[in-house]
């Protein structure tokens, strides 16, 4: 094969296919003067309680901000524990340690999401709520999760930040535990073109409670009700994500079919993702496993695949995780997969003769 330069992602490409209808967007919202909320936001949450089965959207700020208005409208905070994975971004951590309660870990399996096996064994009497991560667009074994969590009176927020569009025995995501959160990062399967995220739930009280708090704790436009935050959309964003939701059919379609094309010519090869067969994943990341990680990873480079690793350190051995007391050798299969784990290309605007040349160049340099 020819060789083939094939970047780990290509969002201007993807912005030319939408080009002019975003510009006329653009013109038509600067020319109205309504910059924040509005009718194309209330038109893109409703496009958005499609996408997730669920009841009630709020679009927020970013996915980061829909972890902690949630976990602040659940009154987690000094002195509670919450539950996530340590292989997952920054963020679900984050979020948790920002509202101010402790961060606590549990390892995941070979699916590469919370182990329920291992779950109980983070649970205390601290504990007020689990955040499972859909990690990659693969969801996680809910049912279990669910059943602990109802076990031990806890919450459960799906961090689905990865994981728009994809079903857990029928249910999308974003509709499994108590409230979702979302991230509409330019990176993530719905990409927008700044930061964006919504909280999904079909809890009304909860819903009515983060409306206030993402505005300022106000009940009208002069009054506040309690101490809240300002984490809201631009209509901008709103109306390039309602020109973009339009395909979103088609553009899970396509992650899925790479996805399922790299599984069929690589299992083979390489440690190829680990689905459920319950499970529909939407590829977010395509995560294979090898030995020679590194190598593997300069000789495709060196080729013209650009990859990528998702994540090189799990989160309890960040400098930020120092205060809470973990070391190496806590979560054994975290940090074996953070060694064998990288990342393909996948998204909507590659072409079948680049996810071709992808296949071709890692099986040339793992039979090596
Ligand atoms: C991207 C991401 C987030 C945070 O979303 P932002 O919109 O970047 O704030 C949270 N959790 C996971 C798993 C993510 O991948």
């Amino acid at each position: 094969m020819t060789k083939c330069d094939i970047p780990f992602v290509n969002l201007s490409l993807q912005y030319e296919k939408y080009r002019e209808e975003i510009l006329d967007k653009v013109d038509e919202i600067s020319r109205s003067g309504q910059y924040i909320g509005g009718e194309e936001v209330l038109k893109f949450e409703k496009n958005l309680a499609q996408v997730t089965g669920s009841e009630f959207v709020i679009a927020v700020g970013n996915g980061t901000d829909a972890l902690s208005l949630i976990l602040k409208s659940y009154n987690i905070g000094k002195g509670d524990e919450v539950i996530t994975a340590p292989n997952s971004f920054i963020a679900s951590a984050g979020a948790i340690a920002d509202v101010g309660a402790t961060p606590v870990f549990c390892d995941v399996g070979t699916d590469y999401n919370l182990d329920p096996n291992k779950l109980e064994l983070s649970i205390t009497s601290r504990t007020k709520a689990i955040i499972p991560v859909h990690l990659t667009g693969n969801p996680v074994a809910m049912d279990e999760i669910n059943g602990i969590a109802k076990k031990y009176n806890l919450i459960v927020i799906e961090d689905a930040a990865q994981a728009i569009g994809a079903r857990y025995k029928g249910n999308k995501v974003g509709s499994l535990g108590h409230a979702a959160a979302f991230s509409l990062h330019p990176l993530k399967n719905l990409h927008l073109m700044g930061d964006a995220g919504f909280i999904s739930t079909n809890d009304e009280n909860l819903y009515n409670h983060i409306k206030q708090r993402q505005n300022h704790g106000l009940k009208n436009r002069d009054e506040s009700q309690f101490w809240g935050q300002n984490s809201r959309i631009d209509a901008l964003q709103a109306a390039i994500g309602n020109i973009k939701i339009r395909d979103f059919d088609a553009i899970t379609q396509r992650f899925c079919d790479i996805g399922a094309y790299y599984q069929s010519m690589l299992s083979a090869h390489v440690q190829c993702p680990v689905i459920a067969s319950h499970n529909k994943p939407v590829y977010h990341n395509f995560v294979i496993q090898s030995r020679n990680r590194n190598c593997l990873m300069e000789s495709l480079s060196k080729s013209g695949v650009a990859t990528k690793i998702h994540y090189p350190m799990p989160l309890h051995l960040m400098e930020s995780a120092k205060g809470l007391g973990y070391a190496l050798g806590d979560f054994p299969v975290a940090e074996q997969q953070s060694e064998q784990i990288l990342s393909l290309p996948i998204y909507p605007e590659l072409t079948d003769t680049q996810v071709e040349y992808v296949v071709e160049q890692v099986k040339t340099h793992t039979n090596k």
